[in-house]
Formats: structure tokens, C-alpha cells, sequence
């Protein structure tokens, strides 16, 4: 329950009701006086790779943030699934601990051994990696020790926060190549948050828009992969960002 202009509002935070992996609804959220999100309604079918794009601070991390329960909402309906990973813009490993150890850390103990941890490292193609310090990896390196340690939890929802952002561009590229094989093979619900729209066309099958805190555009990218970057078919969403 929370306090919302003087009246009493349930938030939920549970397994969808419906087909849907994802499913917000009426979603408000503010940090004093600033108005965040008003009204932002979202779905995301399992299976589906959805990208949000906003401008640098219209509230996409915030987003992100509540769907994962590392912020709290003041109104609205929120349904996620219980099993949800999570890669921010920063790696975020654990300096003292070998890379192997970051992947499985926080797992129950029969699904954190070291099997399970190379077999998710060879994914991301970092097999003879498994005993660095993560001081030693290359950004792009530790963005993949943190694809890794999402996946091997076997999400049924994927939350991506500016994950490339930090990268130097072939890096990225190739970065972007292997969380579409990932995901094609994993399979999970997918939220890409970006301010990048070629990246948000090139990897996503539907791209939503957040501006003045809800959706301002919502459409699928219906044109088949390898897909050319930008072009005319995108005007409405270049326009809108
Ligand atoms: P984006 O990820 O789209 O750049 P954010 O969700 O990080 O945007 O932030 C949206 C707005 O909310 C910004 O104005 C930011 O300063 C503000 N904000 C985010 N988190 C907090 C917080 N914990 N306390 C106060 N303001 C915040
Ligand atoms: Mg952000």
C-alpha cells in the first residue's frame, strides 16, 4: 500500500494474470515534486524483445528500477515474473571474487558450481576466463561476465539498462550480435532500456517510446533481421524521440 494525493492505492508486484510476461498498468511514479512516470502502461509477451527509448532522464532506469523491485511504485499495476536478471549499464562484479564466482554468486548452492559457471561463460565466449579478477577484463569483457551471470539464472524476464552504453563501438556491435543469439536461444522476455534508436530497431521486435512519463509510441519493428540501420520506415519514431 502507499500514500498517492491523499488516497490510498494498491501496487502489486506478482506473476501476470494474463499471456503476458509483462503487464503495467496506470504505473505513476514521482520523486518529490517531479513527476516521473503518469499513467504508463506496457505489455511484453513471453518470448518478446521489447525496447523502451526516452530521453536522458524521462525515467527509463526508473522503470526498469520497479519492474526488477529495486524502486517501489505509488499507483498502478505491475506484473512481472518471479524470474527476472538484470544488466545495468556498469558490469557491477564483485572485485574480490574470480569471474567464475561473480557468474553463480547468489544461487542456490546446487546450481553455483563451477560446471555451471563455465558453461555460461563459453556462451558469452569467455570459457578461459572463468578464473581472472574481474580488474583484468576489458569493459566489454565484464559487460559480458554480467550477460553470463543473468542468464544463468534462466530468466523469464531480461531487463537491459543502457547495457552498451559504455562501450567503444565494434564492441558494441559485437555485443549486440551475441545478446541477439542469446536471446534468440534463451528465449526470455526481453526490456531494453536505450536512448539509442538504431540499436532499439536493430535488435528489438517492437519499440515504445517514454516522454513526459508515459508512452508516447508503441510499434513493432516489422521489418525481418539482418535489419539496415535507421531509414525512412522510422520517421514516426525519430520524430517522436
Ligand atoms: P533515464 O534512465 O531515462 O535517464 P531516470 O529514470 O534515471 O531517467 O531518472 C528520471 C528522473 O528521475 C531524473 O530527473 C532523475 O534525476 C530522477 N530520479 C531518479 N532516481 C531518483 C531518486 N532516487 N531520487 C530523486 N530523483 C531521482
Ligand atoms: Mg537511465
Amino acid at each position: 500500500m502507499a500514500s498517492h494525493g491523499g488516497e490510498r492505492v494498491t501496487t502489486t508486484v506478482e506473476a501476470p494474470p494474463t499471456t503476458h510476461s509483462v503487464h503495467i498498468r496506470g504505473a505513476a511514479k514521482s520523486f518529490g515534486d517531479k513527476r516521473v512516470l503518469t499513467d504508463f502502461d506496457l505489455d511484453i509477451a513471453p518470448g518478446e524483445f521489447v525496447a523502451l527509448l526516452g530521453a536522458s532522464g524521462s525515467g527509463k532506469s526508473t522503470l526498469l528500477k520497479i519492474l526488477c523491485e529495486l524502486e517501489t511504485v505509488d499507483d498502478g499495476t505491475i506484473h512481472v515474473p518471479a524470474a527476472c536478471s538484470v544488466v545495468f549499464q556498469e558490469p557491477r562484479l564483485i572485485p574480490s571474487m574470480p569471474v567464475w564466482k561473480n557468474v553463480v554468486l547468489g544461487r542456490p548452492k546446487a546450481l553455483a558450481s563451477r560446471a555451471a559457471a563455465n558453461d555460461a561463460l563459453a556462451e558469452v565466449g569467455l570459457a578461459d576466463h572463468a578464473d581472472d579478477w574481474p580488474r583484468t577484463l576489458s569493459g566489454g569483457e565484464a559487460q559480458r561476465v554480467a550477460l553470463a551471470r543473468a542468464l544463468v539464472r534462466e530468466p523469464k524476464l531480461l531487463l537491459l539498462d543502457e547495457p552498451f552504453a559504455a562501450l567503444d563501438a565494434l564492441t558494441r556491435i559485437r555485443m549486440h550480435s551475441l545478446v541477439a543469439q542469446l536471446c534468440a536461444r534463451h528465449n526470455p522476455s526481453v526490456l531494453l532500456v536505450t536512448h539509442d534508436i538504431d540499436e532499439a530497431i536493430l535488435l528489438a521486435d517492437r519499440v515504445a517510446v517514454l516522454k513526459a512519463g508515459h508512452k508516447s509510441l508503441d510499434r513493432p519493428v516489422d521489418i525481418p533481421r539482418p535489419r539496415s540501420r535507421g531509414g525512412a520506415a522510422f520517421e514516426d519514431l525519430r520524430r517522436t524521440l
